[in-house]
């Protein structure tokens, strides 16, 4: 069951075969800081827009240890697996022999009951896309990428049973057939059914709670008290072990609610930053799922609707508008910016490269440069006047969107009054953190994504709450452009100083808790105890620490960061 160079390049071929293509796959680089040697795996857009983010995973566990493998001369067996999360922000490794990559459910049975007569750490891990890396430990972790077989789908009572390790993707692939889907999704579905819901992930809709509220069975393997079945008759200890965080048990099947399938039509267009306060209770109740995009430096705001085929009257017919015209404003800063350099991009060379992949480009140029940020978001802000349109597709193909290269990305949620009436806390929320940003002109690339959910049943989702209650969810990021050491650095300090600080001060007033997978390790003591402190008023943690206590008093599961953040088993 340990991780060999042979069964990685099995489980390789098994996620190359069965993946899809995904948006934003470009210009990934996997890079390992191992005490042996330094290694960067770099991937060109072509390798890769065929590989899901596991894939991606994969790839680099395979390429390490065929690196490891070349070094060694085939001498030597691997010693190490090193594991880097989507966003190119946190790198793990650790031992072979700590590395479990089961493929039953009896295995995973027998390596949680053997590791916690041993005290053995094993950390259940899904794709690794979470962006703080949250499956990490680098004293033991399980992959459940071999457990991903779909169960059952029950029709009649549209709901679809899968195991743990399905991605996202294989679900709704999975469903298709019988003409269902999944409720909502993240931007993304490279996500396996375990991490999706274990960190309570989300998508856009004043009337949909996050994915963790659909799941209506969930087994799980635990290290004290064996397998175990919950559904809501199981109360509290099923409300707390869906969003679980990976420290109630390894989860091995989940069962979740479907709805029919449907086609949306999607419509996006800009509005200025007043126009978006005023008209936000309008477009929050007239559409099924609505987001807004700011961009900072500018008056624009994107607004991205989707609503069911059947309920849109009629879709209006625009002016089209041609590729060369929608691209010319991000082309035209390259060209001009470009011009100088001994091999300047050219109008030719231009024409193959998508928009994040531009974007990514030009930010590179000077990521953290005040005028030259407020010049990409300009140019970035009529590329998507220009985009204004409609579409219509699959659900499943629109709730899913460009999510551009490596990043940093910070998230909140906060509560916002009710489905039927917003607060407007979250209008307030937006308009401080952008005058914020401005004033200590903050390099904030684009866009901040605000979305908008119901509530979840779930005790630790950062949208508990009452049944009509509505929550606000905003995500700031600055991308990763580039491969230079010094640049890279200096945008982490940037990032997760400076700007996260802004959006922690701005976010008191309301009570805004981090999304569970975009919690950083706080930076200075001080941070460490307002973060517990605040955790402890928005979360029932010492019920979560006393359900710890009785299914992993050993912490077999946790790990550092949760350690630190919300206590360890029994923690009252
Ligand atoms: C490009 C991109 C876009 C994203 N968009 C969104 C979005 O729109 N909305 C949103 O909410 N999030 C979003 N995310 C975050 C992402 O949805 C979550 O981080 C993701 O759901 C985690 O799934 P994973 O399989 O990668 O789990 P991992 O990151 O591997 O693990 C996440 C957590 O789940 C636990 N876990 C995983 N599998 C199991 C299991 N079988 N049993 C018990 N515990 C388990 C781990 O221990 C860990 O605590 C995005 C991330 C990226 C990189």
């Amino acid at each position: 069951m340990h991780i060999s160079s042979v069964t990685s390049r099995k489980s390789l071929q098994r996620i190359l075969g069965s993946s899809r293509s995904y948006l934003g796959a470009y210009n990934v680089t996997g890079r390992f800081l191992s005490n042996g040697p330094k290694f960067a795996v770099k991937a060109k857009r072509s390798d890769l827009t065929v590989l899901s983010a596991s894939a991606v995973v994969a790839l680099a566990v395979f390429q390490y240890k065929e690196y490891s493998r070349t070094k060694l001369e085939l001498s030597a067996e691997e010693t190490t697996t090193t594991l880097l999360n989507w966003s190119g922000t946190h790198v793990v490794q650790v031992d072979n022999n700590r590395y479990w990559e089961p493929e039953t459910v009896q295995e995973v049975e027998d390596i949680v009951r053997s590791c916690h007569k041993r005290g053995q750490p094993v950390r259940p891990i899904g794709s690794a896309l979470s962006p703080n890396g949250i499956a990490f430990h680098q004293n033991g972790m399980m992959s459940m990428a071999n457990l991903d077989r779909i169960l059952q789908v029950d029709v009649k009572n549209q709901r679809v049973t899968a195991q743990a390790g399905a991605r996202v993707s294989q679900v709704v692939d999975a469903l298709r057939p019988y003409h269902l889907t999944l409720p909502n999704l993240a931007s993304i579905a490279e996500q396996q059914m375990g991490g999706f819901i274990q960190v309570g992930a989300h998508g856009t809709g004043r009337s949909i709670a996050p994915v963790d509220h659909y799941v209506t069975e969930i087994k799980l393997v635990t290290p004290a008290k064996g397998t175990i079945t919950l559904t809501k008759d199981d109360g509290e200890l099923f409300e707390l072990a869906k969003v679980g965080l990976g420290c109630l048990g390894v989860v091995v099947e989940v069962t979740m609610e479907c709805v029919p399938a449907h086609r949306l039509v999607e419509h996006t267009f800009v509005l200025t930053r007043e126009e978006a306060v005023t008209r936000l209770q309008e477009l929050l109740t007239e559409h099924k799922h609505m987001r807004y995009m700011w961009i900072p430096y500018t008056d624009s705001v994107v607004v991205v609707t989707n609503d069911p085929e059947d309920q849109v009257k009629e879709i209006p017919k625009l002016k089209k508008i041609s590729e060369d015209e929608r691209f010319a404003p991000l082309r035209d800063l390259m060209l001009e910016l470009s011009n100088e350099w001994p091999e300047p991009y050219t109008k030719e060379s231009l024409q193959s490269i998508g928009f994040g992949e531009l974007r990514d480009a030009l930010l590179a140029i000077d990521p953290l440069g005040i005028k030259h940020v407020k010049r990409c978001n300009e140019a970035e802000a009529e590329f998507w006047k220009r985009s204004e349109g409609y579409q219509v597709r699959p659900s499943d193909e629109l709730l899913q969107f460009d999510c551009g290269g490596q990043q940093w990305v910070w998230e909140v949620c906060f509560p916002t009054g009710t489905q039927e009436k917003s607060s407007g806390n979250d209008m307030d929320f937006m308009t401080e953190l952008l005058a914020g940003i401005e004033r200590e002109e903050i390099p904030a690339h684009s866009p901040i994504e605000q979305r908008w959910s119901a509530s979840s049943s779930s005790l630790m989702s950062p949208a508990y709450g009452p049944k009509d209650g509505l929550h606000s969810w905003v995500g700031i990021i600055n991308y990763l452009p580039s491969e230079d050491e010094g640049q890279r650095r200096d945008i982490s300090e940037l990032f997760t100083g400076r700007y996260c600080n802004l959006m922690r001060n701005v976010g008191q007033a309301v009570s805004a808790t981090s999304h569970w997978a975009k919690l950083e390790r706080p930076k200075s003591m001080w941070q460490l105890v307002d973060t517990q402190l605040f955790l402890q008023t928005r979360f029932p943690l010492r019920l979560f620490n006393e359900a710890r206590d009785i299914y992993d008093p050993k912490n077999i599961l946790g790990n550092d960061l949760l350690n630190l953040v919300v206590g360890k088993p029994g923690t009252k």
